[in-house]
């Protein structure tokens, strides 16, 4: 289903609320770490500017929990994208109050204001009909560009489409055509790198992926789970005892769907969960009692790179090994450097894999990194995403 964007509807001169993602992370003097979400959100931005919008943002910046606190503030975020934008973002100092009512009444045409952080309000994780109203009366027109929370219903990203005309800004439509359209047909060989922590936390994305791909390969903790399904010992490491079954399925419909599912065949294995621990690389089947998996090994990082370089399509989402200690992120990032010297529509779904390409200083060589790591997750799983729902559709 095709979703109307800016460029579908008459923007000239409206007073538009737009929904970005400025969950941004800072350190503990409020500086900006990493300003990504906020580039990412430039184009839909200046896009309005050019149409001459009255243009009021908003957005969550962490957990608040409903409460007032100044570490939330969004005022950073102002400052940040108003030297990006070359140009004053008026800060209000509430989000539905007063004084943001008053700087909404005052705005004029090319100018932006952005509100306090939305999740000032408990209404606002409630989706209450109330909130969404209220958000409502900052716009004429409804824009949501924030990817990272389509995947909630919230009053900011699906409750207030209920009250105004609502369309994607150029984020959204981005994340839309890469996740959903490049995936739909994709190039073959199409082949998905799953890590990550838990198998129960990947079935559903799993589980749809064996309806598309050629080739799955598996690493991270989830792999012991598999181990331990067909009978080996997996010491010490993560593990969901109660998924075996499930992951016997898994293999199962891989095999019935002629998809190549492929497991880690060795692994770096530690004494304990740190850096520093005693360590050695042992065969999939040979892991001792008293030792954990903590990274795909060498003959991993080989096998898993030549399917790769077959590809014509590659997704990939989670880490394959503990990638904050050093020296368990060796299969994240090998994994990371080969994706930058293969030829391919590369898609990495957020979070901690976009982290990776970035490190391994691959992140340029991508086709598209996903802003949203749950929402990209929950994409990936077929899941529909409320806050692009509630878009409205695109009548060809
Ligand atoms: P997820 O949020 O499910 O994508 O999982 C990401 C987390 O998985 C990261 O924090 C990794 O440290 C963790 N992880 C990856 N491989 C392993 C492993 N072999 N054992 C334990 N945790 C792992």
């Amino acid at each position: 289903m095709v979703k109307k964007t800016v460029r579908d509807i008459d923007l000239k001169e409206k007073k538009v609320l737009v929904r970005c993602d400025f969950n941004v992370p800072m350190d503990e003097n409020k500086n900006i770490t990493d300003n990504t979400r906020i580039v990412a959100a430039l184009p839909t931005i200046k896009y309005l500017l050019e149409q001459n919008c009255k243009i009021v943002l908003c957005s969550h910046l962490g957990r608040p929990k409903g409460e007032f606190k100044k570490e939330f503030s969004l005022e950073p975020v102002a400052k940040e994208l108003s030297r990006l934008l070359e140009k004053e973002v008026i800060m209000a100092k509430d989000v539905i109050g007063e004084d943001a009512k008053q700087k909404a009444k005052n705005l004029k045409n090319g100018e932006i204001m952005l509100l306090e952080n939305v999740r000032f309000h408990r209404e606002e994780t409630d989706n209450d009909p109330e909130f969404s109203k209220q958000l409502a009366q900052f716009g004429e027109i409804f824009v949501n560009d924030a990817f990272g929370t389509a995947h909630r219903a919230h009053s900011s990203t699906e409750g207030v489409a209920h009250f105004l005309p609502a369309v994607s800004g150029f984020l959204i439509e981005k994340e839309l055509k890469f996740l959903g359209e490049s995936l739909e047909n994709p190039a073959r060989p199409f082949v998905a790198i799953l890590g990550g922590s838990k198998v129960s936390d990947k079935i559903g994305v799993i589980d749809s992926l064996l309806e598309k791909v050629d080739t799955l390969l598996i690493g991270g903790g989830m792999a012991y789970t598999f181990f331990k399904a067909q009978g080996y010992n997996v010491g010490n490491s993560l593990c969901e005892e109660d998924k075996c079954e499930l992951a016997l399925d898994l293999m199962k419909k891989a095999k019935e769907k002629n998809v190549k599912f492929l497991l880690p065949v060795d692994n770096r294995i530690g004494k304990e969960f740190s850096n520093d621990t005693e360590m050695k690389t042992v065969k999939s089947t040979e892991i001792p009692d008293g030792w954990e998996g903590l990274d795909i090994g060498e003959e991993t990082i080989k096998l898993y790179s030549e399917e790769l370089k077959k590809a014509k399509t590659i997704v990939w989402n989670g880490p394959l090994g503990v990638f904050e200690l050093d020296n368990f992120a060796i299969g994240t990032n090998e994994i990371a450097k080969a994706l930058g010297n293969i030829d391919a529509i590369k898609i990495i779904g957020g979070g901690d894999s976009a982290a990776a390409v970035e490190k391994a200083g691959v992140a340029e060589k991508m086709t598209h990194i996903s802003t949203g790591g749950g929402a990209s997750l929950e994409f990936l799983e077929g899941k529909k995403l409320p806050g692009i729902e509630a878009l409205e559709e695109l009548k060809k």
